[in-house]
């Protein structure tokens, strides 16, 4: 029995590829069956699904993935309503209804289109309807891509605050070195995220379906981290796996939240899209990672354009990113207060003067 689990009720289940490929249909079905004894028990599920492409390529009977992003474009275009029509099968036959929520990167960069998804999802929720989530493939293209639905799901998890994030795949979980390569190599069946740094960071295994991988998903994991979401990797092709997640030990790898939980905005800050970055020096690296605002007076070099309220990254001397955060000046603005004292600054600018150049309210650090 995994006790932290016992009072999950807000569930994000991400489905892979290799699962909804599956020839045998009894698998989605299975799991599927699942998901509405869950919903039964008062649980809330979303479920994020990938294979619209893959269902694409079926329908039009093309053999090997394209590279070009409009064919895939095309093929997910096709293959989501097929997904779509699986899922509504399978679910209205236990009556319970499904809605179609497609996202894009930049649905999620923009605050507004971001607060209105998760709107959207809690509002579906409430009403008992079972949210099923993909990239919306067909307006994405390969810049704005979330690349892979791990990302997507975990991303999610944080919109929604979700207790639990559930990544099936046809991997068993996380093993100790890569089992591709390593006979010996065990399962983990419970690791803490902090823990995660004494592990070889090649932990992929091949999976020849999806565009993730086995990287993407411990990634998506520490995301979850965030919201403080537990993570389980798990194999959905083995029998009644939603169940055994739960009530088995040995079922998967069991990602376990560090304590501390950020708030909504920050993880929203992780997940933007940054404009341009500065180049900060020794004392405000410090000064950030110590809790407190980054001034004016710590910045060295600007790269890049941005404007009030873009979110920028902040460097290290070394041009590592060591934090994100929205910004309280133009790019303009900050090369111009370069070097000059803040009573100065702040004469010249008047009203629009503010101490911060980013507010800690407004800043996350990045851990390495
Ligand atoms: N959105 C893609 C699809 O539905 C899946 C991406 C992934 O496999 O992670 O085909």
């Amino acid at each position: 029995m995994r006790i932290e689990l016992n009072k999950a009720s807000k569930i994000i289940i991400k489905l892979g590829s290799s699962i909804i490929d599956h020839r045998d249909d009894m698998i989605i079905n299975g799991i599927c069956t699942n998901i509405t004894e869950f919903l039964k028990e008062n649980k809330e599920v979303m479920l994020v699904t990938s294979g619209a492409i893959s269902q694409g390529m079926k329908v039009m009977d093309v053999k090997n993935k394209p590279k070009d992003i409009k064919k895939l474009q095309s093929l997910a275009a096709v293959g989501q309503q097929k997904l779509m029509l699986m899922y509504e099968k399978i679910f209205s036959e236990h009556d319970f209804q499904t809605a179609q929520v497609l996202i894009t990167h930049n649905d999620i960069n923009d605050r507004v289109r971001y607060l209105n998804i998760k709107g959207t999802l809690e509002e579906l929720l409430n009403n008992g309807v079972i949210p099923i989530i993909n990239e919306n493939d067909v307006v994405s293209t390969e810049e704005i891509k979330f690349g892979d639905n791990d990302n997507l799901a975990s991303m999610i998890a944080n919109l929604v605050d979700a207790d639990l994030l559930i990544i099936l795949t046809d991997q068993k979980g996380m093993y100790d070195k890569n089992p591709d390569s390593y006979k010996d190599a065990k399962l983990i069946n419970r690791i803490k995220i902090e823990d995660l740094k004494d592990f070889d960071s090649d932990f992929s295994t091949h999976s020849e379906i999806g565009t993730g991988g086995f990287i993407t998903k411990i990634q998506a994991a520490k995301r979850a981290d965030l919201s403080n979401t537990y993570t389980v990797i798990a194999n959905g092709l083995e029998k009644n796996i939603l169940n055994n997640i739960f009530t088995n030990n040995d079922a998967g790898t069991l990602f376990i939240p560090s304590e501390k939980k950020i708030s909504a905005k920050k993880q929203w800050l992780d997940t933007t899209d940054s404009r341009g970055s500065i180049i900060i020096d020794d004392g405000a690296c410090k000064a950030i990672s110590d809790n407190n605002s980054l001034l004016l007076v710590g910045v060295s070099a600007v790269e890049g354009y941005f404007e009030k309220g873009d979110v920028i990254q902040c460097m290290d001397s070394n041009h590592s990113c060591i934090a994100k955060g929205i910004v309280n000046y133009s790019s303009g603005d900050v090369m111009r207060a370069k070097g000059k004292t803040t009573d100065a600054i702040a004469e010249e600018l008047g009203s629009e003067f503010s101490k911060e150049l980013i507010h800690v309210d407004n800043l996350i650090v990045i851990e390495t």
